[in-house]
């Protein structure tokens, strides 16, 4: 399997519980896109399923850890995705709640793998709720998704929860040197997206996501620059689809965040894409103007997840950052 960058308390944590048989039947991995989860969730099946786990570690040896490996366990199964955003719909959860009652084939253990959980509506969780509730003893969950507050409440109180960190600067540049000859686009892609592995590989392969940093990095330069008029320009390049412009308003967000965090601190831990930019914008925000502005981005990352008109959306966020710029 992969090699996992960072989150060494986690890992630590994940392999005690299995060597002293302190295993929830239902775990939660978050964080950001990009971060990991999935990894981190696959060297989990690992630990629930390989026979010969040794202080903690499992083997990748054995014919159980070579079947994860291949993806082919017939004891392990990810959930199917449907609809547009890629949920879970109630017929699938309902098909797995039937197959949950059903015996592992050749383990003590079967797995259920909802990847992605950002998109799975109430119908769905409600119905996965009495299962995960009252499982089979061999029955065992695992889900990732984005943020906590993707659940209802009634699901988490039942998942054991786990944040997944990015790594550092230098374990991320590491790992993307693993796959990557190109030094100068790494160190472009880290100082973008920092210790986001996934982000960072997004960033070198798939033009789409430079352009949009390209965008998000014109709007801040034409904040910079108090031109209103450009700023309006830039942000109507944010994106066409409702999702892609959220994405791009969290990177403007993170920006924001960087340039008020300077004004306190001259060497912070970046987090948004653009450090350059960030440094720039904190000569004019201070920490009331970067709220403000924060809380705007906000609102118009909510409203763009409605039905309302875009562009009248983006329009107003930028007329009300520049009314208190
Ligand atoms: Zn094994």
């Amino acid at each position: 399997m992969k090699k996992i960058y960072g989150n060494h308390k986690l890992i630590k944590m994940l392999e005690d519980m299995v060597k002293n048989n302190h295993i929830s039947h239902a775990v939660l991995f978050y964080g950001e896109n990009g971060i990991g989860k999935k990894t981190i969730a696959e060297y989990y099946t690992y630990l629930l399923m390989c026979p010969n786990v040794k202080d903690g570690k499992p083997c990748f040896n054995c014919k159980t850890c070579h079947n994860i490996a291949d993806n082919i366990h017939p004891d392990i199964i990810t959930a199917e995705k449907s609809g547009k955003l890629g949920g879970y719909s109630v017929e699938t959860v309902r098909k797995i709640c039937s197959d949950a009652f059903i015996k592992p084939n050749n383990s003590r253990k079967k797995i259920y793998i909802f990847k992605d959980c950002s998109h799975m509506d109430e119908r769905s969780q409600n119905t996965l709720l009495k299962i995960i509730e009252e499982p089979p003893e061999y029955v065992y969950f695992i889900f990732t998704a984005e943020s906590k507050s993707k659940f209802l409440p009634t699901i988490i109180s039942r998942c054991m929860s786990f944040g997944v960190s990015p790594c550092s600067e230098e374990e991320c540049q590491t790992a993307l040197l693993e796959t990557e000859n190109d030094v100068k686009s790494v160190e472009n892609a880290v100082e973008c997206f920092h210790g986001n592995i996934g982000m960072c590989k997004s960033f070198i392969n798939d033009e789409k996501i430079r352009e949009s940093v390209n965008i998000v990095k014109s709007v801040t330069d034409s904040i910079i620059r108090k031109n209103e008029y450009e700023t309006l320009l830039a942000m109507n390049n944010l994106g066409k689809e409702r999702e892609e412009i959220k994405k791009s308003l969290t990177m403007l967000d993170l920006i924001i965040r960087d340039a008020v965090i300077l004004n306190y601190d001259e060497n912070p831990v970046f987090i948004g894409c653009y450090p350059e930019g960030s440094r720039n914008l904190s000569d004019i925000i201070s920490l009331n103007t970067g709220n403000y502005i924060h809380r705007l981005i906000e609102k118009a990352w909510h409203s763009i997840g409605t039905n309302v008109n875009i562009t009248l959306i983006l329009s107003a966020l930028c007329s009300e950052i520049f009314e208190i710029l």
